[in-house]
Protein backbone atom coordinates (compact mmCIF):
# COMPACT_ATOMS: atom_id res chain seq x y z
CA UNK A 1 0.00 0.00 0.00
CA UNK A 2 2.96 2.27 1.22
CA UNK A 3 4.28 1.50 -2.65
CA UNK A 4 0.81 3.21 -4.05
CA UNK A 5 1.10 6.34 -1.57
CA UNK A 6 -1.60 4.03 0.18
CA UNK A 7 -0.19 4.32 3.77
CA UNK A 8 -3.18 5.00 6.15
CA UNK A 9 -3.09 6.05 9.60
CA UNK A 10 -6.79 5.85 9.78
CA UNK A 11 -9.39 4.01 9.28
CA UNK A 12 -12.99 3.87 9.57
CA UNK A 13 -14.50 0.70 7.82
CA UNK A 14 -12.94 -2.87 6.84
CA UNK A 15 -15.77 -4.67 4.90
CA UNK A 16 -14.92 -8.15 5.06
CA UNK A 17 -16.35 -11.09 2.79
CA UNK A 18 -15.90 -14.46 3.64
CA UNK A 19 -12.89 -15.88 6.27
CA UNK A 20 -10.74 -17.60 4.13
CA UNK A 21 -6.64 -16.74 5.16
CA UNK A 22 -6.29 -14.75 1.52
CA UNK A 23 -8.89 -12.57 2.15
CA UNK A 24 -8.21 -12.01 6.01
CA UNK A 25 -4.72 -13.21 6.79
CA UNK A 26 -3.09 -9.75 6.30
CA UNK A 27 -5.48 -7.49 8.53
CA UNK A 28 -3.90 -8.37 11.58
CA UNK A 29 -0.78 -6.92 10.60
CA UNK A 30 -2.60 -3.76 9.36
CA UNK A 31 -4.36 -3.43 12.74
CA UNK A 32 -0.70 -3.34 14.37
CA UNK A 33 0.66 -0.83 11.60
CA UNK A 34 -2.57 1.78 13.11
CA UNK A 35 -1.77 1.08 16.54
CA UNK A 36 2.28 1.97 16.18
CA UNK A 37 2.29 4.12 13.22
CA UNK A 38 -1.44 5.39 12.77
CA UNK A 39 -3.54 8.01 14.23
CA UNK A 40 -6.56 5.41 15.10
CA UNK A 41 -8.69 7.80 17.97
CA UNK A 42 -12.06 5.37 17.52
CA UNK A 43 -12.51 1.63 16.94
CA UNK A 44 -12.84 0.52 13.46
CA UNK A 45 -15.60 -1.01 12.18
CA UNK A 46 -16.00 -4.58 10.65
CA UNK A 47 -18.58 -5.28 8.27
CA UNK A 48 -19.08 -8.54 7.13
CA UNK A 49 -20.96 -12.37 8.06
CA UNK A 50 -21.87 -13.12 11.44
CA UNK A 51 -18.98 -14.08 13.16
CA UNK A 52 -16.64 -11.33 11.84
CA UNK A 53 -15.34 -9.73 15.14
CA UNK A 54 -14.36 -13.07 17.16
CA UNK A 55 -13.04 -14.24 14.18
CA UNK A 56 -10.48 -11.45 13.68
CA UNK A 57 -9.68 -10.57 17.06
CA UNK A 58 -8.53 -14.58 17.46
CA UNK A 59 -6.81 -13.90 14.32
CA UNK A 60 -5.43 -11.04 15.94
CA UNK A 61 -4.31 -12.47 18.65
CA UNK A 62 -2.93 -15.54 17.34
CA UNK A 63 -0.51 -13.29 15.24
CA UNK A 64 0.61 -10.89 17.56
CA UNK A 65 -0.84 -11.74 20.98
CA UNK A 66 -3.36 -8.67 21.13
CA UNK A 67 -6.17 -7.20 18.85
CA UNK A 68 -3.57 -3.84 18.11
CA UNK A 69 -6.68 -1.78 18.17
CA UNK A 70 -10.46 -1.27 19.11
CA UNK A 71 -12.77 -2.64 16.93
CA UNK A 72 -16.45 -2.91 16.74
CA UNK A 73 -18.79 -5.26 14.00
CA UNK A 74 -21.27 -4.68 12.02
CA UNK A 75 -22.51 -8.49 11.96
CA UNK A 76 -24.54 -9.72 8.85
CA UNK A 77 -27.04 -12.31 8.14
CA UNK A 78 -25.54 -15.20 5.67
CA UNK A 79 -28.98 -16.04 4.85
CA UNK A 80 -30.51 -13.44 4.01
CA UNK A 81 -30.29 -10.23 2.02
CA UNK A 82 -29.50 -6.94 4.39
CA UNK A 83 -29.07 -3.19 4.26
CA UNK A 84 -27.52 -0.69 5.52
CA UNK A 85 -27.30 3.06 6.03
CA UNK A 86 -24.07 4.57 7.48
CA UNK A 87 -23.00 8.09 7.53
CA UNK A 88 -21.03 7.78 4.26
CA UNK A 89 -22.47 5.12 2.60
CA UNK A 90 -25.29 2.87 1.82
CA UNK A 91 -24.39 -0.96 1.35
CA UNK A 92 -26.40 -4.30 1.01
CA UNK A 93 -24.76 -7.62 1.77
CA UNK A 94 -26.12 -10.94 -0.48
CA UNK A 95 -25.22 -14.11 0.24
CA UNK A 96 -22.86 -16.35 -1.81
CA UNK A 97 -22.10 -19.27 -2.62
CA UNK A 98 -18.25 -19.99 -1.16
CA UNK A 99 -17.79 -20.59 2.60
CA UNK A 100 -21.05 -20.98 4.22
CA UNK A 101 -20.52 -17.02 5.78
CA UNK A 102 -19.64 -15.89 2.68
CA UNK A 103 -21.15 -12.33 1.19
CA UNK A 104 -21.21 -10.43 -1.64
CA UNK A 105 -22.07 -6.42 -1.54
CA UNK A 106 -23.16 -3.54 -3.25
CA UNK A 107 -22.30 -0.11 -1.61
CA UNK A 108 -24.10 3.39 -2.89
CA UNK A 109 -20.80 6.02 -2.07
CA UNK A 110 -22.54 9.43 -3.19
CA UNK A 111 -23.35 9.11 -6.66
CA UNK A 112 -21.24 6.12 -7.48
CA UNK A 113 -22.28 2.73 -7.30
CA UNK A 114 -19.64 -0.64 -6.51
CA UNK A 115 -20.95 -3.95 -6.53
CA UNK A 116 -18.60 -7.05 -5.44
CA UNK A 117 -18.64 -10.89 -5.27
CA UNK A 118 -15.84 -11.63 -2.97
CA UNK A 119 -14.98 -15.44 -3.86
CA UNK A 120 -18.34 -17.69 -5.14
CA UNK A 121 -19.85 -19.58 -7.24
CA UNK A 122 -22.14 -18.86 -10.10
CA UNK A 123 -25.92 -17.78 -8.44
CA UNK A 124 -28.65 -15.98 -8.55
CA UNK A 125 -27.76 -13.34 -6.41
CA UNK A 126 -24.64 -11.88 -8.22
CA UNK A 127 -26.98 -10.42 -10.88
CA UNK A 128 -28.82 -8.24 -8.20
CA UNK A 129 -25.54 -6.93 -7.18
CA UNK A 130 -24.60 -5.77 -10.42
CA UNK A 131 -27.77 -4.11 -11.46
CA UNK A 132 -27.00 -0.79 -12.27
CA UNK A 133 -23.60 -0.41 -10.58
CA UNK A 134 -20.87 1.77 -11.94
CA UNK A 135 -18.58 -0.63 -11.02
CA UNK A 136 -19.04 -4.50 -11.06
CA UNK A 137 -15.75 -6.17 -9.44
CA UNK A 138 -15.85 -10.05 -10.35
CA UNK A 139 -13.67 -12.48 -8.76
CA UNK A 140 -12.44 -14.71 -11.82
CA UNK A 141 -10.50 -17.79 -10.65
CA UNK A 142 -10.20 -19.95 -13.35
CA UNK A 143 -10.95 -20.53 -17.11
CA UNK A 144 -13.69 -22.94 -17.50
CA UNK A 145 -15.21 -24.70 -14.39
CA UNK A 146 -13.04 -26.69 -11.77
CA UNK A 147 -14.88 -25.77 -9.06
CA UNK A 148 -18.31 -24.52 -8.24
CA UNK A 149 -17.46 -22.38 -5.65
CA UNK A 150 -15.81 -19.83 -7.76
CA UNK A 151 -16.53 -17.93 -11.05
CA UNK A 152 -15.09 -18.39 -14.42
CA UNK A 153 -13.81 -16.63 -17.23
CA UNK A 154 -16.41 -18.54 -19.26
CA UNK A 155 -19.31 -17.48 -16.85
CA UNK A 156 -18.23 -14.14 -16.95
CA UNK A 157 -17.77 -13.62 -21.08
CA UNK A 158 -21.55 -15.39 -21.90
CA UNK A 159 -23.27 -14.34 -18.82
CA UNK A 160 -21.87 -11.90 -16.90
CA UNK A 161 -20.74 -9.47 -20.23
CA UNK A 162 -24.95 -8.77 -20.71
CA UNK A 163 -25.79 -7.70 -17.15
CA UNK A 164 -26.90 -4.14 -16.89
CA UNK A 165 -23.82 -2.93 -15.25
CA UNK A 166 -21.08 -0.12 -16.65
CA UNK A 167 -17.71 -1.80 -16.05
CA UNK A 168 -16.54 -4.84 -15.28
CA UNK A 169 -13.18 -5.75 -13.19
CA UNK A 170 -11.90 -9.15 -12.66
CA UNK A 171 -9.56 -9.97 -9.59
CA UNK A 172 -8.29 -12.73 -7.72
CA UNK A 173 -7.21 -14.01 -10.81
CA UNK A 174 -5.14 -16.93 -12.13
CA UNK A 175 -2.31 -17.44 -14.68
CA UNK A 176 -4.52 -18.92 -16.96
CA UNK A 177 -7.62 -16.13 -16.44
CA UNK A 178 -4.97 -13.29 -17.32
CA UNK A 179 -3.89 -15.19 -20.50
CA UNK A 180 -7.19 -16.35 -21.69
CA UNK A 181 -8.53 -12.98 -21.07
CA UNK A 182 -5.52 -11.72 -23.41
CA UNK A 183 -6.48 -13.66 -26.03
CA UNK A 184 -9.41 -13.45 -26.21
CA UNK A 185 -12.39 -11.32 -27.67
CA UNK A 186 -13.64 -9.49 -24.66
CA UNK A 187 -15.71 -6.06 -24.66
CA UNK A 188 -14.24 -2.90 -23.84
CA UNK A 189 -16.40 -2.62 -20.70
CA UNK A 190 -14.60 -5.91 -18.95
CA UNK A 191 -10.94 -5.18 -17.34
CA UNK A 192 -8.40 -7.27 -15.74
CA UNK A 193 -7.64 -5.06 -11.94
CA UNK A 194 -4.13 -4.42 -10.90
CA UNK A 195 -2.17 -3.57 -7.98
CA UNK A 196 -2.54 -0.08 -7.49
CA UNK A 197 -5.60 -0.08 -9.69
CA UNK A 198 -7.92 3.26 -8.70
CA UNK A 199 -11.46 4.10 -9.92
CA UNK A 200 -13.32 7.26 -10.56
CA UNK A 201 -16.61 8.03 -12.16
ZN1 LIG B 1 -12.24 -17.90 -0.54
Amino acid sequence: MKKFNLAIDYIDYLIITHFHGDHIGGIPSLLLHLKDCGKQNKPIQLIGPVGVLNTITNLSNMFFGSRAVDMESIELSINDISELELDDFSIKSYPMRHKPESLGYKMLFGDISIGITGDTGYNENIKLIADNVDYFIVECSFKEEISSSHITLKEVLEIFAHYNCKNIILNHLSNDVISEFKKSDVPNHISLSYDGMKIEK
